[in-house]
This record gives C-alpha cells, sequence and structure tokens, in this order.
C-alpha cells in the first residue's frame, strides 16, 4: 500500500474536529500542549516541551541513519475565539458561524498526527524520522518560532503546514518585518493664553503620517501605521506623540530604500513644525526566499504530480513559522492544508482537501 492509500479519512476528521474544540487563543495554549505531547508521547515520540509551550515531537524514522524532515503547524488560533464548535456538513466542517474555525491552524496539526498513525500503523512504508514542531503564539507575530530552540532541531528539510489554497500550492518566500515607532517631541504651552511658545507635536506628526509611505507601495512592499498616541487636552500644545507603524519586503534593497523614505516623512514633518523625532526600529522576523532546487520545493512538485495535484508555488508579504526555520538553516515552505477564509467566522475546510493535504504531504516525505 502506498503511503497515500493509508490515510483514513474518518479518523482524521475525528482528529481535526477534536482539536477544533481544546481552546487555544494566541497566550493561552497550555491545556493544547499538554494534551498533545501526551497524544504524541503514546504515539510512541520523544516529546520536548519548552518553557512557552511550544513542542517538538520525534518520531524514529524506519531504518537507522533516516533522514530527518520537520512538520510544523500552530496550534493557536487568531484572536480571541473560544469553545469552538466545528460542524460536519456533506462536503466541508465548519463552526456555528458564531466564531472561527481554526482550521488555521489545527488542519496542520491533525495531518501531522495522521502521518505519524500511519507510519505507526504500517511498519512497511519506509520514513524519515519526523521532528513535529507545533509552535505557540504564530498568530501574533510568529513567537513561538522565534522563542524556539531552533539548535534541537535535527531536520535537513521541513515542510510548514498553515497555507491556504487548493492543495499542490506551496509559498516560496517571506518578508522581513520591521517595525517602528517614530515618536515626536515638541512643547507643551498654554494652548490659549500662549501657543506661540509651544510646538505641537501632533502637528508635526500630522505630517509625518500625511507623507509616509502606506499600503502596498510595491509589488515586494508593503508598509503601514497602525497605531497613534499622543495629546492631553485641547487647552494644552502637545509635547508628545508616539506613531507605531511597520513595513515588510521580500526584497532587502526595497526594504531599505522604502524605510528611509517613511524615517524621511516624519524627520521632515517634525523640521517643518521644530519638533525633535526619536526612531526606534527592529527586525521582527526576515525573509526568505526557497530557491526551485530546494527539498521542501522538489518533493512537494514531485507529490503533486504524482498525486495529480495542481502544483503552484506563491509569494507572500505574511510571515509565518516558515521565516524562522529559514533563517534557522532548515529549508522550509508553506504547503497548504486547504484552510479557506481563515481569520474570520465563516472559515470552513473540505473535507476532500484535509484528506489529500495528508495525501500530499506524506507523499512529499516517502516519495
Ligand atoms: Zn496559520
Amino acid at each position: 500500500m502506498s503511503a497515500a492509500a493509508a490515510v483514513q479519512k474518518e479518523r482524521l476528521i475525528e482528529t481535526f474536529m477534536s482539536l477544533v474544540r481544546v481552546d487555544s487563543p494566541s497566550g493561552q495554549e497550555a491545556a493544547l500542549s499538554d494534551a498533545l505531547a501526551a497524544e504524541f508521547k503514546e504515539l510512541g515520540c520523544s516529546v520536548y516541551q519548552d518553557d512557552i509551550g511550544n513542542l517538538i515531537a520525534t518520531f524514529p524514522g524506519s531504518r537507522q541513519g533516516a533522514e530527518t524532515v520537520m512538520l510544523c503547524a500552530h496550534m493557536d488560533t487568531v484572536g480571541t475565539d473560544v469553545d469552538i464548535q466545528p460542524i460536519r456538513q456533506a462536503d466541508r466542517i465548519t463552526s456555528d458561524g458564531t466564531t472561527i474555525l481554526g482550521a488555521d491552524d489545527k488542519s496542520g496539526i491533525a495531518v501531522i498526527l495522521e502521518i505519524i498513525k500511519v507510519f505507526r500503523d504500517n511498519p512497511e512504508i519506509v520514513h524519515p524520522t519526523i521532528e513535529a514542531v507545533i509552535t505557540v503564539q504564530e498568530e501574533i507575530g510568529v513567537v513561538g518560532s522565534t522563542h524556539l530552540q531552533k539548535d534541537r532541531l535535527k531536520s535537513s528539510w521541513g515542510l510548514v503546514l498553515d497555507g491556504g489554497g487548493p492543495i499542490g500550492s506551496i509559498t516560496v518566500s517571506g518578508p522581513t518585518s520591521r517595525k517602528y515607532t517614530f515618536t515626536v517631541h515638541g512643547k507643551a504651552a498654554h494652548a490659549a493664553i500662549a501657543p506661540e511658545e509651544g510646538v505641537n507635536a501632533i502637528q508635526a506628526a500630522a505630517a509625518g503620517i500625511a507623507a509616509c509611505p502606506c499600503g502596498k507601495v510595491d509589488p515586494e512592499v508593503v508598509s503601514g501605521i497602525g497605531v497613534i498616541q499622543g495629546g492631553v487636552a485641547t487647552n494644552i500644545v502637545p509635547d508628545l506623540v508616539t506613531v507605531q507603524a511597520m513595513i515588510r519586503s521580500r526584497n532587502d534593497e526595497k526594504l531599505e530604500s522604502w524605510s528611509q523614505k517613511m524615517e524621511k516623512a516624519f524627520q521632515d514633518g517634525c523640521d517643518a513644525f521644530g519638533a525633535q523625532l526619536t526612531i526606534e526600529k527592529h527586525d521582527s522576523y526576515f525573509g526568505y526566499l526557497l530557491d526551485e532546487s530546494s527539498l521542501p520545493w522538489q518533493k512537494s512538485k514531485a507529490a503533486a504530480l504524482q498525486l495529480g495535484f495542481p502544483f503552484s508555488t506563491h509569494d507572500s508579504l505574511g510571515g509565518t513559522d516558515c521565516n524562522n526555520f529559514n533563517r534557522a538553516g532548515i529549508p522550509s515552505c508553506a504547503v497548504s492544508t486547504g484552510m479557506a477564509n481563515e481569520h474570520m467566522k465563516n472559515e470552513y475546510i473540505l473535507i476532500q482537501d484535509l484528506v489529500d493535504s495528508a495525501r500530499w504531504v506524506i507523499t512529499a516525505i516517502t516519495i
């Protein structure tokens, strides 16, 4: 029997639905992390759990010296929804309409568990050692995979089961994400009696905001202003404003040139009003660009062709755990699990897509 043919549809659906019923908003994954640690141990894995709940479950390969391959998914669900009730319909699984479903990314975890069960039940299938990496706090800025001690991993390549779109599609690039805090220092004064003695930080910040690049400013660059805070009362010239902004790009040169435009916009705004500017910035994760000859690309392509799924590659301006694993030297791409309308209350997953995702991924790692 081929590995793909050994995937059990009903078992996979049941695993997925039971995972969905365990609450796990970002930062509140402890119960799910502990339950998964127990389940992976039961399946014959050695399990490492770090202090924030990330799991590395290692299922030994079918022969000595087998290659090690990472399969990654994240256990947190976006936002604050809890008490999620999955509903199985004829061709799909949905929530009851009052919450997200959480197929992002419990579909990924369900597929990984199913693959390990297939290997456990079918010892004749030759397979690599699996490092199942199940992360926390992915949705709030890939926090879990940033924190994870990645030098514990032995994988030579990996697949991150955290994508939508047709089965057979992979994401081969991701951006660097840079976060800014622009602090505009004005000078306080009585706004009615002596406004001329003040420097209005709101006006200076406003000039900066108006001139700052915002939105999809280039096919490979997106920037945005997300938070503005400042001012005390209408009778005080405001002396302090902070503006939080971000920029993401897959292209390092463009990242730098557009970052300079953002900084210049705020500097010019401050100069025009006599305010002072301080800039804090840090890169919260780093971009990657997979090569066509890389193992995740080649293996996922070969598996898609073998199973008759249309293979396609995509670039993304969203961050995933892939960013951190590629940075750590484990070439990885995000693969589709069939999740659809993720982050919304009408999120769903087609049952056939969930099953096909498992068939595709298990073929990719055994081909
Ligand atoms: Zn996700």
